[in-house]
């Protein structure tokens, strides 16, 4: 039997996420709906109230939708205004029956090899609770960037990386609230045994793992479609988080049955050459950016820096370490801030943001291991009690109260030496008869003697001495 082909699939991101503006889009309401009681952040334009008129769109808000769109690589629409529109539905969220959408602010970007239909802005709906029959307005007129994607994703793993990169440039530019906030609908159809099904949208999925999960449902539920012969047609689906499954929601609706009409009580927008270069001006380093000048600036290699780029925090310790340090010590800043120190936030699930670890800890932990007052072993040890105790302890004030300095008496250390020679007699045996690697074992038995406070490279010296006369 023909082994079973893979199927080939198509898939696009439409990802809308909140601007961390103060006020809202059309109104000079409080946009911390977290923060406060339902229906308090309200007035009559977010409310949708007859007769409101909306204030001039948020500068702002628009300054940070024009930052994405550059970031994304998008060309600019400086050419023509910029207008919003009514896209008209029904919901108990939405008291006017629109949703105000901006015509694109930026088009034909690329990101990660992903192409970017457009970028632009809208607003946040409330919030409708329907097992309550209770709507709160607070959130109603937030700002959200919206960007599309071509549809040039071919697997659940490329659309998780996508996103994950693009929240990591969110973090870069801030003004951005994250994937907290985010909300994504997802465009996809597949060829499989020759036969191409129609594209399905799948809408508000709210994590990065939510879009992984439903892109691996749909892939196996549209292949058994095609599998026992039949048509994968085209509509809109609902991801049901609670169960990881997609389920019919609608035929899928078009423009059309949006309505879409300019909104006549808001000004256009016109991006001029001067205010696009003023915000170019401000924009922040792009993580690619970065990567290229750790390399170029310091020498870090490329996997490296790609790796301390991820995460803003880290990156910014990193540079920090290496200008006090200077330029010779790039090394050990790498090793022991991309390695030692992310495995051990890592093992203890906590961000470096919210670790307390600062800058001078680690300056101070690699000196200490430069100046051989500590050894590896101990330095690691270090690392996670930093992690630990939330940086509140220095690395000095650790080694001084737990005693792990290296201990530099020769007699000492003979004597550990002495003692794990005369335990471990095959050990011995072994590395007299040419057994070199038996040496390391010593050397591990030595180490727990001293419980790592031997600088490995005395012992080995010493442990030669006595073994080879
Ligand atoms: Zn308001």
């Amino acid at each position: 039997m023909k082994p079973l082909e893979e199927a080939k699939m198509k898939c696009g991101l439409e990802i809308h996420v909140q601007i961390d503006t103060k006020s809202k889009l059309f109104c000079s309401c409080p946009t911390n709906y977290l923060d406060v009681e339902p229906n308090t952040n309200v007035c009559p334009i977010c409310l949708g109230l007859p007769g409101a008129k909306p204030m001039a769109p948020n500068k702002r808000a628009v300054e940070i939708a024009i930052m994405v769109a550059r970031m994304l690589g998008c060309k600019i629409i400086t050419d023509k205004e910029i207008y919003f529109q009514r896209k008209h539905y029904d919901y108990p969220d939405l008291p006017s029956g629109y949703q105000r959408t901006s015509t694109p602010i930026g088009v034909d970007g690329e990101f990660l090899g992903i192409g970017i239909e457009e970028v632009h802005l809208e607003e946040d709906p409330g919030q409708y609770n329907p097992s309550l029959g209770l709507v709160d307005y607070n959130r109603s007129g937030t700002p959200l960037i919206e960007i599309v994607t071509k549809p040039d994703i071919k697997s659940p793993e490329e659309a998780r990386a996508f996103l994950k990169n693009l929240m990591t440039l969110f973090r870069y530019l801030g003004s951005l609230r994250g994937e907290g906030t985010m909300r994504a609908d997802v465009n996809i159809s597949i060829n499989y045994m020759g036969v191409q099904g129609e594209r399905v949208e799948v809408k508000n999925i709210n994590s990065i793992k939510g879009v992984y999960k439903v892109l691996k449902y749909e892939l196996i539920r549209q292949k058994n479609i095609i599998k026992r012969g039949g048509k994968v047609k085209r509509e809109t689906r609902a991801f049901l988080e609670s169960q990881m499954i997609t389920k019919s929601m609608r035929a899928k609706e078009t423009a059309e049955d949006y309505r879409y009409i300019p909104d006549p009580d808001i000004q256009p927008i016109i991006i001029t050459e001067d205010w696009l270069r003023k915000i170019e001006e401000e924009m922040p380093e792009t993580p690619l950016e970065k990567k290229k000048r750790f390399i170029e600036e310091y020498g870090v290699n490329e996997k490296d820096a790609e790796v301390l780029v991820s995460d803003l925090d880290m990156a910014e310790l990193f540079e920090k370490v290496v200008k006090a340090l200077g330029k010779e010590d790039v090394d050990l800043a790498v090793t022991w801030i991309r390695n030692e120190l992310r495995r051990s936030l890592q093992y203890h699930k906590v961000d470096l943001y919210e670790s307390g670890i600062k800058p001078e800890h680690m300056v101070e932990l690699i000196k200490l291991i430069k100046d051989e007052v500590i050894s590896q072993k101990i330095a690691k040890d270090l690392v996670d009690e930093l992690v630990i105790n939330r940086g509140k302890k220095t690395p000095k004030e650790i080694v001084e109260e737990k005693g792990l300095k290296v201990i530099k008496d020769t007699n000492f250390l003979e004597k550990a030496v002495e003692e794990a020679i005369k335990n471990n007699p095959k050990a011995v045996e072994d590395y007299l008869s040419g057994k070199k690697e038996a040496l390391n074992f010593l050397m591990g038995q030595v180490m727990k003697i001293t419980k790592g406070r031997a600088e490995p490279r005395r012992v080995i010296e010493l442990l030669k001495k006595k073994l080879d006369n």
